[in-house]
């Protein structure tokens, strides 16, 4: 440990998180500084992680995409938007003319090298996932700043400050993970003195750098993570994740309206919850935070008093109510290896996962029928033709003698996911799931239990997806 965190543990330490919709409007920005400042009493030291203003990931990834397809356009249209919309913020927030002044200068910088990249892109021809992390990250360059004049103008000593100084990651552009020892030494190093003489940084989440500066990204909805590695590095005592939604809900409120509020989730019933889809939380979030022993709480930034959820402790059990809650992935297939030649010859699972390993795609959920003549797993739609095209050079010569007769896609289906550490010890849920989904004429086309026994996934088509999860929802 070094002197800098050393000495941070006397301070209550927190790290506040605030998503795309909290930083979305000048309105909201306001709020979101109000929360930061009304919290200062109780936790001097507080470091808040931000997200870029709603949409503008979008617009900025969009931009570079089109660029890439040789229509440069849609980025400039892009690029006059995001001028727009920022100047107009920094306008409506009420800030020094001479801090709006330079500010204008910032954010017409980064917006220039938004233009400049976009150009390059179009001249390559060619997006590469180095090139969408530096052209994604822009937005958190510019919100941060913002928000940092915003803190001042309240009269809260406050610095913008860019992840690449502190979080270093490795040179995975799009998915990057932290190296935690060089993370905590730049922690140490450029945040911990900023919170020491009382200032209150305010960090771009979402991105960090390599060892040699070129800026990676976590993948979309990363700034959650970022807040969670900031929180480790500190050894903060807290991480509250602010978004527009009163914490984890027992489904996700756009699909089921009379969802509620979870009060408290175990470790284990959280991580289901945020890899099977509930996108309040980036399920890369949870992990630094129980392991290094810090709270962790998902709370509204447009009702900062109500409550939220809470992590529970590591090793702490949750109420045993059976399913808590009901989660969709969209936009995925399942992708089916069949043959009779499969039939207890070891080793062909090992060879198919290894072949889509190689084409960097993510393999979300397995399920393998009992006769072992074929083993059928989902990934993302969009890399259905990459995925079976490996698997078919992999088992190209199995293909020609007959011993796997096919590898084939499903059409688009959603996998929709019951979570519930009472699934553990209560015999029946699945029946009790199955005779929901057999009431409302549901067909499921796969299903798969985690080892954790807190979740069960099935495989429908597309369009039952609504059906589905609001008729396992009334079973909470
Ligand atoms: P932020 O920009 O604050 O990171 P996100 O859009 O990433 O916010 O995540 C919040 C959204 O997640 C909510 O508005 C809600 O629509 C969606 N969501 C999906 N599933 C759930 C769930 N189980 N509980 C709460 N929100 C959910
Ligand atoms: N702005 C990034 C995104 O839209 C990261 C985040 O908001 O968490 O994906
Ligand atoms: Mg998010």
């Amino acid at each position: 440990m070094s002197a800098g965190n050393r000495s941070m543990a006397k301070k209550k330490s927190l790290v506040m998180k605030f998503g795309g919709t909290s930083v979305g409007t000048p309105e909201a920005i306001e709020r979101a500084a109000r929360i930061v400042a009304d919290s200062l009493e109780r936790w001097p030291h507080t470091t808040v992680v931000l997200s870029a203003l709603s949409g503008v990931t979008n617009l900025l990834l969009e931009g570079a995409h089109k660029a890439a397809d040789g229509d440069v356009s849609v980025a400039e249209a892009a690029a006059d938007e995001l001028l727009e919309r920022h100047h107009h913020t920094i306008e409506e927030l009420g800030i020094d003319p001479a801090v709006q002044r330079s500010l204008f200068a910032e954010i017409d910088q980064l917006i220039g090298e938004f233009r400049n990249f976009c150009e390059a892109i179009g001249v390559l021809g060619e997006a590469t996932p180095r090139a969408l992390d530096t052209v994604g990250s822009l937005g958190e360059r510019l919100s941060v700043r913002i928000f940092a004049a915003v803190l001042d103008r309240m009269g809260i000593p406050a610095e913008a400050i860019e992840a690449s100084r502190l979080i270093i990651t490795d040179s995975n552009f799009l998915a990057a993970h932290p190296d935690w020892t060089a993370t905590r030494r730049q922690v140490s190093k450029h945040l911990v003195p900023v919170l020491e003489r009382g200032t209150v940084p305010v960090v771009t989440g979402f991105m960090g750098a390599n060892p040699a500066g070129v800026i990676t990204t976590m993948g979309r909805g990363g700034s959650d993570f970022s807040a969670a590695i900031l929180a480790a590095a500190l050894q903060a005592d807290e991480v509250w994740i602010w978004t527009d939604v009163d914490g984890v809900m027992t489904a996700d409120p756009r699909i089921v309206p009379n969802a509620r509020t979870i009060p408290t989730l175990s470790y284990l019933e959280l991580a289901e919850l945020a890899y099977f889809g509930a996108k309040v939380l980036h399920p890369k979030t949870i992990r630094p935070v129980i392991e290094a022993g810090i709270g962790l709480a998902i709370r509204n930034t447009f009702e900062p008093s109500a409550r939220g959820t809470r992590l529970l402790a590591k090793g702490a059990s949750s109420s045993e109510q059976t399913v808590k809650a009901v989660t969709s992935i969209r936009g995925q297939v399942l992708i089916t290896i069949e043959g009779s030649g499969m039939l207890g010859v070891p080793g062909v699972a090992a060879r198919a996962f290894g072949a889509v390993a190689q084409t960097g795609t993510n393999v979300i959920l397995i399920s393998q029928a009992s006769s072992e003549q074929s083993i059928s797993f989902a990934v993302s739609a969009d890399s259905a033709e990459t995925v079976i095209s490996a698997i078919e050079t992999t088992f190209s010569i199995e293909l020609m003698n007959r011993e796997i007769d096919r590898v084939w896609a499903s059409e688009e289906v959603v996998i929709v996911t019951v979570v519930g550490a009472g699934m553990r010890h209560t015999p029946g849920v699945a029946a009790r799931v199955f005779s929901a989904l057999g009431e409302h004429r549901v067909n499921v086309i796969a299903i798969a239990q985690g080892s954790s026994e807190v979740a069960i996934s099935l495989v429908v088509a597309a369009k039952d997806m609504e059906l589905t999860v609001r008729s396992l929802h009334d079973l909470i």
